[in-house]
């Protein structure tokens, strides 16, 4: 169980600077969840805290094995499955899975500290669907090419289209009256994962009027009018520093395709993630949760997988381009024992903080009962932790 670093307390000297000898022992208490639990009390402030203070375990009501549960999520097992497994109810494994998708994007934000500014992204929406293939969604993805680094994930709901026989236009339009997503949100979220784009991609010093930063994209009809309204995009532009290039989307999806690293990581979080899977039955249910899901996927594949299953001696995906191996490695370490503060991030993206605070629009999953939503809750040491994280990076 992890020792607490720092008084828990943020009046507190010892909160920011500890030092080495700010606590006492100060005896045991006793848990059904967690057992025998050691004490300890803070000199500046006498507040105590324990072993589970800073757990990852902290406030939960039965101990899941979180590392296992991790594994077999992106092992391509739904919630379900997992609870059967374990012997668990299907809420305390979603509870647990938002748990580790926090943690997470914790890891994400504390090593976006150390990213190293980067000359390309390639972006891309993996469509997937939420609650049912009547409420489609995109996933935006942010991936830096040349480690194939997941940067930034966002999540829109929009109306289904296509060919549909008149029972399912007929059910669609129903389902509509009781919720549809808002006009406007796809280009609304594809302009926000833009407005990020700045905290990764810096055009280096132009040499001799070369491009120096570039924006792969597919032929998305919103791509272009997003990077236009952009106001640092348009600087960037007239400056000659950025140039945005469209790969069709029939193009051969082979190494050599500018959007290989996107198409890469969109067949990866098909095949790890049960959700994703074409024709499954194991749909998300709640957009917040799906996306909780994707950041443990998007954390895995960026720090625990080797990059390229054949040349694994070149380290983790992250490490490549973005972020040094040292700085992976302290997060990934104490991963499932010791909750992250990500206190030296330099932005919390809105992305990001939408998820985290569960705040992202979705459909109701019992439309014919006139359910409206459904509301997801996040725990009060969680939407602290944002919080704190938020004041550091202000
Ligand atoms: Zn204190």
């Amino acid at each position: 169980m992890p020792v607490p670093l720092r008084c828990p307390n943020p009046r507190c000297r010892y909160h920011a600077h500890p030092g080495r000898r700010w606590r006492i022992d100060y005896g045991f208490y006793h848990t059904r969840a967690h057992g025998r639990v050691r004490r300890y009390r803070c000199r500046g402030c006498r507040r105590t805290c324990s072993t589970q203070t800073e757990s990852l375990h902290y406030f939960a009501k039965r101990r899941l094995p979180l590392e296992a549960v991790w594994e077999a999520l992106l092992s391509g097992a739904s919630q379900r499955d997992i609870g059967r497994r374990y012997g668990f109810s299907p809420m305390a494994v979603q509870h647990a899975v938002q748990r580790l998708g926090r943690q997470a994007m914790a890891a994400q934000l504390e090593l976006s500290g150390s990213f190293r500014p980067v000359s390309g992204v390639v972006f891309d929406g993996l469509r997937s669907f939420v609650t049912a293939q009547d409420y489609p969604c995109d996933i935006t993805t942010v991936v830096e090419p040349g480690g194939e680094t997941i940067l930034t994930l966002e999540h829109t709901v929009f109306r289904r289209g296509g060919r549909m026989s008149p029972g399912q236009r007929a059910r669609v339009e129903e389902k509509l009256a009781v919720w549809r997503p808002k006009a406007g949100t796809m280009s609304g979220d594809i302009s926000r994962v833009v407005g990020e784009l700045w905290a990764y991609l810096r055009p280096p010093e132009a040499d001799d009027g070369v491009f120096a930063a570039t924006i792969d994209t597919d032929e998305h009809r919103l791509y272009g009018p997003a990077l236009s309204r952009d106001p640092i995009a348009g600087h960037f532009r007239r400056a000659g520093l950025l140039q945005h290039i469209r790969t069709p989307g029939s193009a051969p999806r082979t190494r050599a395709n500018r959007l290989f690293a996107v198409n890469y990581v969109d067949r990866l979080l098909r095949h790890r993630l049960r959700e994703h899977t074409r024709e499954t039955i194991a749909g998300g249910r709640h957009a917040s949760l799906q996306m909780h899901r994707a950041w443990c996927f998007a954390w895995d594949h960026n720090s625990r997988r080797a990059w390229r299953v054949r040349k694994p001696k070149r380290g983790v995906h992250a490490a490549q381009a973005a972020a040094d191996e040292v700085a992976v490695r302290r997060l990934t370490g104490p991963f499932f024992r010791r909750r992250i503060r990500p206190v030296h991030a330099p932005v919390v993206p809105e992305t990001l903080r939408r998820v985290w605070m569960c705040e992202l629009p979705t459909p109701p999953v019992r439309w014919r009962r006139g359910q409206r939503g459904t509301s997801v809750r996040v725990p009060a040491y969680a939407v602290a932790d944002l919080a704190e994280a938020c004041q550091q990076a202000a």
